[in-house]
């Protein structure tokens, strides 16, 4: 069932890209949305599509997620003004080349991808649950394809999608499954990160690029099902191009 009326669903990093297409998803579906970026400006306009598309009420709040206290903050106020919370989606995160060749004994550079990556989307969470385990609710992450196959020059941005995984799978068993996560591992996007992280212009060849709205689309359907994993299929076509 994809009817979303009366479900209220937070989305980190709505302004733009991924996060963005999921706001219309969800909305198109009724649901309440709490939109979360750094981006106000961008997140204004999100908020207003999203709205016109059908959703009832859409709030926006200003948080970086990689503060422990910006994520208590977001969680607060969505359940302060929708009275619930029935899915979290960690869509935010950031990325460019992190691999051994592109360190400058500079941590400023490598950190903020763990920090934003893996730290923001823990932090959500664990503000989180205690509304989830009430509303019976689900988590969604944005790991990545790279977490598992991964590209070189890409260290840093893999071993935080990496974490990821290993954090969730982990989670799944503490909690007992009595919260749904589903764990979606995206190939290859037409994003502003999307061109950033892939810059090599023979890669992107090779690879289906396929549309965030694309990839909103069967993550809504894939999380309506209960899915634990949601792995966006064209790269294993090109990396194991077998007839099945
Ligand atoms: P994007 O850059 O278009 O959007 C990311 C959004 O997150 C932006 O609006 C940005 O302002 C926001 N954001 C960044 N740091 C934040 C912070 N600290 N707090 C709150 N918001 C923050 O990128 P996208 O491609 O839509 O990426 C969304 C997710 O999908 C990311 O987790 C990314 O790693 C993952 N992903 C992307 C691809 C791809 O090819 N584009 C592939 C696999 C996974």
């Amino acid at each position: 069932d994809e009817n979303m009326e009366n479900k209220v669903v937070v989305i980190t990093g709505a302004a733009s890209g991924i996060g963005e297409q999921l706001a219309y998803a969800y909305g198109r579906r009724g649901a309440l949305l709490s939109l979360v970026d750094i981006r106000m400006d961008k997140l204004v306009a999100v908020a207003d599509r999203a709205r016109s598309l059908g959703s009832p009420d859409v709030i926006i709040i200003h948080a970086d997620v990689s503060k422990l206290q910006d994520c208590h903050l977001f969680v607060d106020q969505t359940v302060n003004h929708f009275g619930r919370l029935d899915c979290l989606v960690n869509n935010a995160g950031i990325g460019w080349p992190s691999g051994f060749q592109d360190w400058n004994n500079d941590d400023s550079q490598f950190t903020p991808v763990t920090d934003v990556n893996f730290w923001g989307s823990v932090y959500g969470t664990l503000c989180a649950i205690p509304h989830l385990k009430t509303s019976k609710g689900r988590i969604i992450v944005i790991s990545s394809v790279l977490a598992w196959f991964p590209l070189p020059r890409l260290s840093i941005y893999n071993a935080s999608k990496a974490a990821l995984i290993s954090y969730y799978e982990t989670l799944r068993i503490e909690l007992g499954w009595t919260i749904g996560i589903t764990i979606v591992t995206p190939g290859l996007i037409k994003t502003d990160l999307g061109s950033r992280v892939v810059e090599e212009e023979e890669i992107m060849g090779l690879i289906p690029m396929v549309s965030a709205s694309e990839l909103a689309e069967s993550i809504l359907k894939s999380a309506c099902r209960g899915d634990m994993y949601l792995t966006e299929p064209s790269w294993m076509k090109v990396l194991f191009p077998l007839k099945v």
